[in-house]
């Protein structure tokens, strides 16, 4: 069902034809150079021209194999047939009409399809998840934040160290990643305090330190966390930990919202990572992967918090039919046996890495489920060594395989869940060469 398209036209493995980068990407590098913002962040000059399931092919025809799916985002694989034919289908039917305003089909059907998989108590017809879509993942924290207020009628938020929800002025405020990305923007919300993520001692100081002292939990909203955080680093919290955030939850009337902008929409074997520990949230928040590359994101609520009048939240493009087409054929490829995919490909990912830090003490074990593992980059004495793990990422593009950085000194792999074993076995191959000239 979710193989790569029969009539395939690019090879599955890489396939390096110039230097790199070749001359139609220096001159496209040269011209993005001088009219594009200085603030995106290229670590590597790919210049992608065509995508087909885990590979992608530069402007110069150097094919390359990608661990990276656009960030997190490709999950059915770049084009795969039956998106691109959703997408098509429905862009010669109806290109825009705003669902906030007017009624359409695949935005419905989404709807209904995101509802009924949403891990919240359900029984009947008017206990179903509510819906709201947007077009992205900040566009779904900032939505999902202003419930919290409106629903609560608090104001405060507890946010992680090293959580990252996206770039707009609440999802910035929220995010707790690295400097630069709040520097000079302030001043940010207030009543967002940070603790460290992952940890039953963090929870402690929460409850025993912060709660009594100055952060009055009648006064807060909700606890937004990531399942497993992403741009963080991957990180997979103490077991118990998510479990906790939700009694505290309980204990104090806060709402638990779950990022799964990243972890969601079947990327760690699961629909969504909280699967995983079986939590109950509030409300979840998606994006990315939902609409296989497609701009498209949701915040899925129990239904009693949406209780915000017409008008008092809305977005002219969130929801837009054909990314809610390209969204009903995804999830129904994801269902179809990408999940299981992810999960099988994840644990030989995992296997392969472990393999490698017997042989080489620079890296550190894997972590992560599914196809969302990370490993760090290690120095002599051990310390976390983000010099090398550029230098790795940097090299790895010049042997044709993609792949992208998160936390301090790790990889991230998190390609396509289409991808198959040999393409597994081939990244790993580099990877080890790289390890081995160091
Ligand atoms: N939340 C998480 C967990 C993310 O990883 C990201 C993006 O990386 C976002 C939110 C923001 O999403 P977007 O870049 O679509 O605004």
């Amino acid at each position: 069902m979710f193989s790569i398209p029969i009539d395939r036209t690019l090879p599955r493995m890489p396939q390096l034809i110039t230097s790199l980068p070749g001359p139609r990407a220096r001159a496209l590098i040269e011209r993005d150079r001088a009219v594009t913002s200085p603030s995106y962040t290229r670590s590597y000059p790919l210049v992608a021209a065509r995508g087909e399931g885990c590979v992608i092919e530069d402007v110069d025809g150097n094919v390359f194999l990608d661990l990276t799916a656009g960030i997190a985002v490709t999950a059915t694989g770049h084009a795969h047939p039956l998106v691109v034919e959703a997408i098509q289908q429905q862009a010669a039917r109806l290109l825009h009409m705003s669902g906030t305003d007017f009624y359409y089909e695949p935005m419905v059907e989404l709807a209904e399809s995101l509802a009924a998989r949403a891990p919240f108590p359900q029984s009947g017809e008017d206990t179903r998840a509510r819906v709201f879509f947007t077009n992205s993942g900040a566009e779904s924290i900032e939505g999902a934040l202003k419930l919290a207020r409106y629903y609560t009628g608090r104001s405060r938020v507890v946010s992680f160290l090293g959580g990252f929800h996206g770039r707009t002025y609440g999802a910035m405020s929220l995010t707790g990643s690295k400097t630069v990305q709040r520097q000079g923007f302030g001043p940010l919300l207030p009543g967002i305090t940070h603790i460290p993520y992952g940890t039953h001692s963090s929870l402690d100081d929460l409850e025993e330190k912060l709660f009594p002292t100055v952060l009055p939990p009648e006064e807060v909203a909700e606890i937004i966390v990531e399942p497993i955080q992403g741009e963080g680093g991957y990180i997979v919290p103490e077991e118990g930990f998510l479990e906790r955030i939700r009694q505290i939850c309980d204990r104090h009337q806060i709402l638990m919202i779950v990022d799964e902008v990243q972890s969601g929409m079947g990327r760690t074997g699961k629909l969504f990572a909280l699967a995983h520990w079986g939590i109950v949230p509030d409300i979840i928040t998606l994006a990315k992967g939902i609409a296989s590359g497609l701009p498209l994101g949701a915040i899925l609520s129990r239904p009693e918090l949406m209780t915000w009048p017409p008008g008092s939240h809305a977005t002219t493009f969130g929801g837009n039919p054909v990314a809610c087409a390209a969204a009903n054929t995804t999830l129904r490829l994801l269902e179809a046996g990408l999940m299981d995919n992810a999960r099988q490909m994840g644990e030989e990912l995992q296997a392969g890495l472990t393999q490698l830090t017997r042989r080489f003490e620079r890296v550190s074990l894997p972590r992560g489920k599914g196809l969302m593992v990370a490993i760090d980059f290690l120095d002599a004495d051990g310390n976390l060594d983000w010099d090398l793990r550029d230098r790795i990422v940097d090299q790895a593009f010049y042997r044709g395989l993609l792949l992208l950085g998160c936390g301090k000194a790790a990889i991230r792999f998190c390609p396509p869940l289409v991808i198959e074993s040999d393409q597994i076995q081939v990244a790993l191959k580099i990877l080890a060469e790289l390890l081995e000239k160091i």
